[in-house]
């Protein structure tokens, strides 16, 4: 099957991840099957849509006068065989639950051509162990978008044991069509590239609290006004050769035996947990917010990466 010949996408779960997605792409003129267990879900679905649509709008990053084209072209559907209809590629964004997710890609295949791809926005399961009911298991792939999906570019494509290289090719040129940034792993591995990289950096940002060298806002801040704002711009390793890679190879050999390797969760993190301390929803997490500094972060945060967004508009062009 060529990625050329798509122009219908089935996408399963119109929650906070599906619902973007199926913007993503009916804002980029595909069609989108969107199909969830009930109207009731479906409805929630197509109010974050209207919502994440009117942020694109506001910021000028769709035009008012594509907002009726764009609705058209996503249809709701609360059967398989209605979200199966010319759908070529399904993108899976029902909840985390490895049970759920194989359950419903062995019943998805009795709907579609041996050809159509299956892919899951799985953050955190193996995709061999989803794909492990499938007859034609090298048709299935992950493909991980990062949350908010309309704003951010990157989807991490990530094959299971017996994905097929051209299930993987199609995946990554699929969302080259709608402009977002896919990257690829060669092979399954816990937390893609994204979560291995930021978990990474939240051990070791944990740690510095944990044993008082630094405050909780002198680690953000070294982030926020530091590598946080070089690392969106030139990744870990373009860094490294700008700093000059015998540079970075000393610090490495002077800087890693001292650098957090504790394979148990931070106890400032376990002890927010046990007390129900889990941030946004409860207004205290590490820090403690007010409504008003919650809605702020978050407002402030959506600006950014629309700047982001149009930085990479005008970089393109
Ligand atoms: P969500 O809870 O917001 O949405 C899940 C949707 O799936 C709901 O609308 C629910 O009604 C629907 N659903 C329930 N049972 C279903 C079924 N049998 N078939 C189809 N749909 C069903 O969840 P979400 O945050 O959108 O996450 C979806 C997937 O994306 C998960 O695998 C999650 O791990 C992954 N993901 C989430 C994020 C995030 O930040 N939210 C980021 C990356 C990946």
């Amino acid at each position: 099957m060529l990625v050329s010949e798509i122009s219908r996408i089935c996408i399963l779960g119109a929650g906070t991840m599906g619902s973007a997605i199926a913007l993503n792409f009916a804002s980029k003129g595909f069609e989108v099957n969107l199909y969830d267990i009930s109207d009731e879900a479906l409805e929630r679905g197509y109010s974050s849509i209207k919502n994440s649509l009117q942020v694109l709008i506001d910021n000028d990053l769709v035009k008012q006068d594509e907002i009726p084209g764009i609705m058209d072209r996503i249809k709701g559907c609360t059967t398989l065989e209605d979200a199966s209809e010319e759908a070529l590629f399904v993108i899976e964004c029902a909840p985390e639950k490895l049970e759920l997710k194989q359950k419903l890609f062995k019943d998805l295949e009795e709907y579609f051509p041996d050809d159509a791809i299956f892919a899951s926005n799985t953050s955190s399961l193996s995709p061999t162990k989803i794909a492990a009911l499938l007859f034609h298991k090298e048709r299935f792939t992950a493909s991980n978008f990062w949350n908010p999906a309309h704003l951010l570019p990157l989807v991490e494509i990530m094959p299971g044991e017996e994905t097929s290289m051209e299930t993987v090719l199609a995946a990554r040129d699929l969302m080259v069509r709608i402009d977002k940034k896919p990257v690829v792993l060669t092979r399954e591995t816990p937390g893609f590239l994204g979560n291995r990289l930021q978990f990474a950096l939240l051990r070791e940002a944990l740690y510095l609290v944990d044993s008082g060298i630094a405050t909780k806002e002198d680690v953000d801040a070294a982030v926020k006004y530091g590598i946080g704002r070089r690392l969106g711009d030139t990744g870990p390793l373009e860094t490294a050769d700008l700093g000059g890679t015998h540079v970075f190879s000393a610090i490495c050999d002077s800087l890693f035996s001292d650098l957090c390797n504790s394979d148990e969760v931070s106890s400032s993190l376990t002890e927010a947990v046990k007390n129900g301390h889990l941030g946004y929803t409860t207004g205290k997490g590490i820090y403690e917010w007010t409504e008003e500094e919650l809605a702020a972060v978050q407002r402030n945060r959506q600006r950014t990466l629309i700047d982001w967004l149009r930085r990479d508009k005008e970089r393109e062009e």
